[in-house]
């Protein structure tokens, strides 16, 4: 999918109730900007651009981190001015397509996007849309009375929107500036372009008031999967005077012998994350006849397979590594090991396992003619 992305994150979120504006809160482990913005990248967009208030990029910084080709713009005195700058912060040109979504409704999925896309080829905008499956009451105070609206042809617009940027910035010129929009496809709508539905989702939801987080939290699994890797590797001790294991260099009167620095543990740990993602092994993306990969310290690989998980809008829930070999000693560098494994992939410790055994004078590893590395990982992908 060909597009570029605006999130709207500008609001307080006065009627969310405490806990500060609902883009920051936290939603089953992050922030609610995040899940959105991590599903958008996902899907492929070209570029994200977040509105955010003034005094919020360290808050955004936070929210995003490690998140690739997103940038911010400041947030206006209203959504309309807040679109209208992020649309102008967009590096793309006025054919291309645009995505305007609200940073409340934290699931989007890769399907909602491809309908919607399919929904504007015939049209200047696209919207997905509920039908309304609710009776309509019209009352003027709470406790009635009331009268009943027909509900036919009424549906519930949601977000991504999605437009043509030069046609959306044309429609907002022409939109008056004491007027406020609810949404972008009424400001192109009331530019005679017309606007398409799409199939709207209750996945869509949008987070207004308090209690939309607990449903919301209940809803998060759904939009979420998981995916399992493993890894495993071995190299031969030829002659030196300190070995690689995990990023970590550790005195020995062996070394291990390989293309690269010969880190088995890091292979084993590279070849688990791009298991996650079924993208081949370490040997696909450093192919061992590539010269430039001489002696290389294996940190590069590992660095790689994570920057290839949150480029899908993944994160590393946890990794498990075994290192299996009679000597060194493993256990006096093992926290070292975890530290460095968790500043490579941009993780708490708690995330990351590292162990060690011996095979008891069995095999290749027994006989001291080798050292083997095993390795799972686990990794949170959008739907
Ligand atoms: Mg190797």
């Amino acid at each position: 999918m060909n597009f570029h992305a605006v999130i709207v994150a500008g609001g307080s979120g006065s009627r969310a109730g405490p806990g500060g504006a609902k883009q920051w809160r936290d939603l089953a482990g992050k922030p609610v900007l995040r899940w959105s913005a991590e599903a958008l990248l996902a899907a492929g967009a070209t570029s994200l651009v977040v509105v955010i208030p003034e005094d919020a990029r360290a808050l955004a910084d936070q929210a995003l981190a490690g998140l690739p080709r997103w940038t911010t713009a400041p947030g206006g005195a209203t959504r309309a001015d807040s679109v209208q700058s992020g649309l102008h912060a967009l590096k793309a040109g006025a054919d291309e397509i645009v995505l305007v979504h609200d940073a409340a409704r934290p699931f989007v999925a890769k399907h909602h996007l491809a309908a919607l896309l399919d929904a504007l080829a015939g049209a200047d905008g696209a919207v997905p849309a509920l039908p309304v499956a609710d009776t309509l009451k019209r009352a003027e105070t709470g406790d009635g009375p009331t009268v009943t609206v027909p509900r036919a042809g009424l549906w519930r617009a949601q977000t991504p929107q999605a437009f043509r940027l030069g046609a959306l910035l044309d429609a907002y010129a022409r939109w008056p500036a004491d007027a406020e929009p609810t949404d972008d496809a009424a400001v192109m709508e009331a530019a005679g372009g017309r606007v398409a539905l799409s199939a709207g989702d209750p996945m869509l939801m949008k987070l207004t008031y308090p209690e939309d987080f607990a449903m919301a939290d209940r809803l998060a699994g759904a939009a979420r999967t998981t995916r399992i890797g493993m890894g495993y590797d071995a190299h031969r001790w030829g002659p030196g005077a300190s070995v690689w294991l995990c990023g970590v260099e550790i005195p020995h009167d062996h070394t291990l012998v390989g293309h690269s620095d010969a880190d088995a543990g890091l292979h084993a740990l590279t070849d688990a994350l791009l298991g996650t993602l079924g993208e081949g092994d370490i040997g696909d993306h450093f192919p061992p006849t590539d010269p430039q990969w001489r002696g290389a310290p294996s940190d590069i690989f590992l660095k790689h397979a994570a920057q290839l998980i949150a480029e899908r809008g993944g994160r590393v829930l946890n990794v498990d590594l075994t290192l299996i070999c009679e000597r060194p000693k493993i256990k006096p560098h093992r926290q070292a090991m975890r530290e460095r494994l968790a500043e490579l992939l941009g993780v708490e410790l708690a995330q990351v396992s590292v162990k060690a055994t011996t095979t008891e004078g069995m095999g290749y590893t027994g006989r001291e003619e080798g050292l083997a590395a095993q390795a799972v990982a686990m990794v949170e992908l959008p739907v």
